[in-house]
């Protein structure tokens, strides 16, 4: 699978929504983006924690088979997205648009910009604060890519990125 230019370092521009959606356009790329960070030295197995050494299993629910143990993990698990159906890219998406609001978003506006129940969006919206408290290497990245310089604690996204979007 290819590699996104994202994640050889080459952005250094501030990234609009838009710009985050060109860069990560289909679940395929969000999920590169999202083994890359979460696996930075390849798929770890749960089970015996054997590095590197497992298989990719068709599908698309980003499990994979262990050599050395002969059993799955499933990317996702043991992260917050572990009990969540939503695609990675809706993940991601949400991650870019709470990192990025200086003002905060609502789970209300949430849902409203990634199309989502209020109940889900709620749910997406708590997760993602709980990543946000725990530095998680997912979200980090997607903040990485969101960052002008790394000068200041808080990303320097666009005010409001995506807030004249509303169509979408
Ligand atoms: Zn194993």
């Amino acid at each position: 699978m290819m590699m996104p230019s994202i994640l050889m370092g080459m952005v250094h521009d501030p990234l609009t929504l838009q710009g985050f959606l060109d860069l990560v356009p289909d679940e395929a790329h969000a999920e590169v983006l999202f083994l890359s960070a979460r696996w930075p030295e390849g798929p770890v197995c749960r089970w015996c924690g054997s590095v590197g050494n497992a298989r990719r299993l068709p599908g698309r629910k980003m499990l994979f088979h262990c050599r050395d143990c002969g059993r799955a993990t499933s990317a996702r698990a043991g992260t917050p997205m572990a009990a969540s159906h939503l695609p990675v890219r809706t993940w991601l998406t949400a991650m870019f648009l709470m990192a990025c609001s200086s003002q905060g978003i609502s789970a209300r506006q949430l849902g409203f910009r990634l199309g989502l129940q209020y109940r889900t969006a709620w749910h997406l919206s708590h997760r993602i604060r709980r990543m946000m408290a725990s530095d998680d290497p997912v979200l980090r990245r997607v903040v990485e890519m969101a960052e002008t310089d790394v000068d200041g604690d808080l990303p320097a996204c666009p005010e409001h990125a995506g807030d004249d979007d509303s169509g979408r």
